[in-house]
């Protein structure tokens, strides 16, 4: 399956945790196909003057919808994120990864939606996504 995701990080060095969640996601999830530009932003919703390093990646997975969000997860933590969002209380984090699309697939359940609920008013995702989409 197809499968497009978003990763973003904002604390040092935002550059090489990205880069080393992009070699765990090809190792455990599938190939990573391709990546879009990796743009600066500022945080969102919440304050913080530690600036993010945002983009999304193209991914070939044979993983069901939940197993992703496990190995996603899991290199979350492995990459030291300890604290997750509790009530959109957003904090400062060494790595993000959302998932954005899996193929054409709609599914709401209390641990995943999927398309994510935030592509369309999140510019930092959103511009990468379509810069990935466009050139299939
Ligand atoms: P965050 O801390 O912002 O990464 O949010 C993570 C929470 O969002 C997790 O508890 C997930 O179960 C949930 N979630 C729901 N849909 C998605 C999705 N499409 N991608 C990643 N996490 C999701």
């Amino acid at each position: 399956m197809r499968v497009y995701l978003a990763l973003g990080s904002n604390i040092h060095p935002r550059h090489e945790y990205i880069a080393r969640a992009i070699r765990l996601i090809d190792e455990r999830v599938g190939r990573v196909v391709r990546q879009s530009s990796w743009i600066e932003t500022e945080p969102w919703g919440f304050d913080s003057a530690n600036s993010f390093i945002n983009g999304c990646i193209e991914v070939d997975t044979e993983l069901s919808p939940l197993d992703l969000l496990d190995a996603t997860q899991e290199i979350e933590r492995q990459l030291g994120r300890t604290k997750k969002s509790i009530d959109c209380q957003y904090a400062d984090r060494t790595i993000d990864i959302d998932i954005l699309l899996y193929g054409d697939l709609k599914i709401q359940t209390p641990r995943l939606t999927i398309p994510h609920p935030h592509i369309e008013d999140r510019e930092f995702v959103k511009i990468p996504l379509e810069e990935l989409r466009s050139n299939n």
